[in-house]
């Protein structure tokens, strides 16, 4: 195959003094980055900070702009998160660095495709944030192995996770968070979801993480809450629109379990806490006692996050004892339930009439008493039944990450079981579990989709520290 890369910025080639320094020079270390998320963009910049020797970072990447969940994940709301982006500006600014957007990195491709990629400018790069999605270019892994001395898979987990029995959740008002936030955060392939928040009471978000708070406060926030944020505007006048009475968040373990971490719980207690956002009309109903008790017995074994949590709970319904507000909406937090059966509706194809959930008993494994991450439960259902009436459904349960089609033809090995590629210290292994020359792995795709941009930024940086521990042994070995 080959692969023509056409520079056509005078910012992308080598200029001044930096050109006469590079003619003198041994010919860059070339590094191809796949996808310009958290990760591929925090290897590119530790890179730059410690390998000292000519370098080019190419970021191939399957939007028109970069950033990932950075930009298509991360609430409106948070805009110190998106922080990050500075240092990730500084990464696309290097006149070594090439932006390719709009090139989706596939595995395999005929050896007859040939293709004229084009780089992107940096300023050209933010003002593409609201440009129409281009025919988008591919362009093989194998094309990046042939002419890169490194290639990065930092491509994020891309794919909604589905229950178990898959096919039970296809319904058009049974919604993946992953499309649901990317809606209203104005993700191109989302951008047309428009959630039918105006003939929906009831919502039911199953998962409790932190992107189910994320969604909730969506849902329950009053819309001036997203009025001078990033929010694609047709969302806002969507949730203006609204007529959702009333959220549940519901979780399949108890509430020790909860996934989501102390400061979301708390940052969405605080927003619908009248005492600390004067004008809020939205009542917490709180959780059930019988959730709670049924961990009691475990409570000497918490650790300090997790009795926190229940202290914050306490704390706050006290806080909020007869504070008196007029109720237009309630959220409540559901435990020790698990989606059985979503039940259309026969007069809107939309929507939902109901969801039965089965109801579980937590399970304690004596083992892990002592986990200092707190006892290890696990849902075990009680074959009885609980109907929730509801019109949409918002499935939380965790992103999934995906092989690239063909990536098996590369020799590189993916873990379907985790949704990772598989990789040992971010060098990437075959289906024999032989090392992968050159190729890596960064960030969700291979970690699973856990972990926050400070966690992501962490494993990109040991992995961009490992390519030049490795091309330093190599030149070393070459001599
Ligand atoms: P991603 O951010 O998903 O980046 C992967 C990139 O690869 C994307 O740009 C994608 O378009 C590109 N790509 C995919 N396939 C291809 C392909 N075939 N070819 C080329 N490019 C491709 N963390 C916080 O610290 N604070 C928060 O408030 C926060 N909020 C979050 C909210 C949500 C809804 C989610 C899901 C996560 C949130 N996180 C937050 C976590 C944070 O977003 C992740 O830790 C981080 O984005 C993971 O980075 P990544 O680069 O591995 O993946
Ligand atoms: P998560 O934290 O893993 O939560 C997933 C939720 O889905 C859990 O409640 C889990 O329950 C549930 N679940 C999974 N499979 C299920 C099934 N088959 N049936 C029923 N429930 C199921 O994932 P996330 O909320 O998508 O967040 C991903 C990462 O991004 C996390 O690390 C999160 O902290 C981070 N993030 C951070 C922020 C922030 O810092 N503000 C915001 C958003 C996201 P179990 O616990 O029982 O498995």
């Amino acid at each position: 195959m080959l692969v023509l890369l056409r520079p056509v910025f005078s910012w992308s080639l080598p200029r001044g003094t930096f050109s006469r320094r590079l003619s003198a020079a041994p010919p860059p270390f070339k590094v191809a980055v796949v996808g310009a998320g958290p990760a591929g963009l925090y290897v590119g910049y530790r890179l730059y900070e410690q390998y000292h020797l000519p370098l080019q970072v190419d970021i191939f990447e399957k939007q028109a702009v970069p950033y990932g969940l950075s930009r298509f994940g991360v609430a409106p709301d948070h805009p110190e998160v998106k922080n990050c982006q500075d240092q990730f500006r500084t990464v696309l600014a290097n006149p070594s660095t090439r932006f390719f957007g709009n090139v989706d990195v596939v595995g395999h491709l005929d050896d007859s495709s040939l293709l004229l990629l084009v780089p992107l400018a940096p300023d050209a790069v933010e003002l593409l944030a609201t440009a129409p999605v281009e025919p988008r270019q591919q362009i093989s892994l194998a094309a990046l192995r042939e002419t890169y001395d490194a290639v990065v898979l930092s491509y994020g987990c891309q794919a909604d996770k589905h229950f178990p029995d898959s096919t039970k959740d296809r319904h058009p008002a049974v919604i993946p968070a992953r499309q649901f936030v990317g809606w209203y955060n104005n993700a191109p392939e989302f951008k047309l979801l428009n959630p039918p928040l105006h003939k929906v009471k009831e919502v039911v978000v199953v998962g409790n993480g932190n992107v189910a708070l994320d969604v909730a406060r969506v849902l329950l926030a009053p819309t001036s809450h997203w009025q001078d944020t990033d929010m694609l505007p047709e969302a806002i006048d969507v949730l203006r629109n609204s007529t959702v009475e009333r959220v549940r968040l519901v979780a399949r373990r108890g509430f020790y379990d909860s996934a989501f971490t102390n400061k979301e719980f708390r940052e969405l207690l605080d927003l619908l806490n009248p005492k600390k956002t004067p004008g809020t009309t939205v009542h917490f109903e709180g959780i059930d006692e019988a959730a709670i008790a049924q961990m009691e017995a475990m409570v000497p074994h918490m650790g300090r996050v997790h009795k926190r949590r229940l202290d914050m709970y306490r704390k706050f319904q006290k806080d909020v004892a007869g504070a008196n507000t007029t109720t237009t909406r309630t959220w409540s937090l559901d435990y020790l339930l698990s989606p059985d059966l979503f039940e259309a509706s026969k007069d809107d194809p939309q929507l939902l009439t109901a969801t039965h959930f089965t109801k579980n008993r937590l399970e304690v494994d004596e083992a892990l008493l002592a986990d200092p991450a707190g006892p290890k439960t696990r849902a075990v259902s009680t074959r009885e039944s609980q109907v929730l009436p509801l019109q949409l459904v918002i499935t939380s349960i965790g992103y999934k990450g995906e092989p690239l089609p063909g990536m098996l033809q590369n020799g590189i090995c993916f873990d379907e079981k985790h949704g990772v590629v598989l990789s040992v210290d971010g060098r990437v292994r075959s289906p024999a579990g032989v090392t992968v020359p050159g190729v890596y792995a960064a960030g969700w795709i291979k970690n699973g989709p856990l972990g926050v941009i400070a966690t992501t930024m962490m494993d990109a940086f040991a992995v961009a520290e490992t390519i030049i521990g490795d091309r330093e042994n190599q030149e070393a070995s070459r001599g």
